[in-house]
């Protein structure tokens, strides 16, 4: 087994998205490493300056993940963000995308490659797991699934998935009724957050992906 598999089964022990889970691992140890070893590294200044800092979801998360770690602090951003100003102020202008949101975008596209390529040797410990695929790494995961006995056995359990946090999301609909006794046992608490990772996903990558598509396709077309 090699370390991508161990990722991945690990990721199918906890509830929510396995995909989106290993990329918010993924980003955190990224901004992390930005900020402990390179605020003064040319390439990330530069990698910086060019799309003037982070998109607005990656600035804060990495603002976020630098205050609430002793251990970071607000120097390494800090740094960073001064030479970004200073380009700026020199008429630097943005002609890239943010740095996060391109490596975030790269572990994606490892991740559902081999997430697929391997998908028959975990689709019985995806059926057996509390994790359930957000709908777009399903629908993604889907598509690049060739066997189709694989495909229709991935759908049936990922409904059946689905019926189970609506019956959860239903019982704790349910127990906010006055004439209800009974309150929510900790698996119909996590419901919400489930199903919201469901449509939404994890907060990582681009926040909007369509208009990325979007630019990406029209960029290919100059
Ligand atoms: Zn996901
Ligand atoms: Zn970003």
């Amino acid at each position: 087994m090699d370390i991508i598999e161990i990722e991945i089964k690990h990721s199918l022990e906890e509830e929510g998205c396995p995909v989106c889970r290993l990329i918010e691992k993924f980003e955190k140890e990224e901004i992390e490493t930005i900020l402990y070893e390179h605020p003064n590294d040319p390439e990330v200044r530069k990698s910086f300056q060019k799309s003037l800092g982070l998109c607005p979801r990656h600035a804060w998360k990495t603002l976020r993940l630098a205050l609430s770690n002793p251990l970071l602090g607000p120097h390494g951003i800090s740094v960073i963000y001064k030479d970004v100003l200073m380009w700026y102020l020199r008429g630097g202008q943005a002609t890239e995308e943010c740095l996060l949101c391109k490596l975030s975008s790269e572990k994606e596209e490892i991740l559902l490659e081999s997430f697929s390529e391997r998908f028959s040797s975990f689709i019985d410990l995806y059926e057996n797991s509390p994790s359930i695929l957000c709908r777009r790494h399903y629908e993604d995961l889907l598509s690049r699934i060739n066997d189709e006995k694989l495909k229709e056995k991935l759908a049936r359990i990922q409904r059946r998935k689905l019926e189970g946090l609506f019956k959860r999301l239903e019982s704790f609909v349910q127990s906010f009724d006055y004439r209800s006794e009974r309150k929510p046992n900790e698996k119909e608490k996590r419901a919400l957050t489930e199903t919201i990772e469901f449509f939404a996903g994890r907060e990582i990558g681009p926040e909007c992906r369509e208009k990325r598509r979007e630019k990406r396709w029209l960029l290919k077309l100059r």
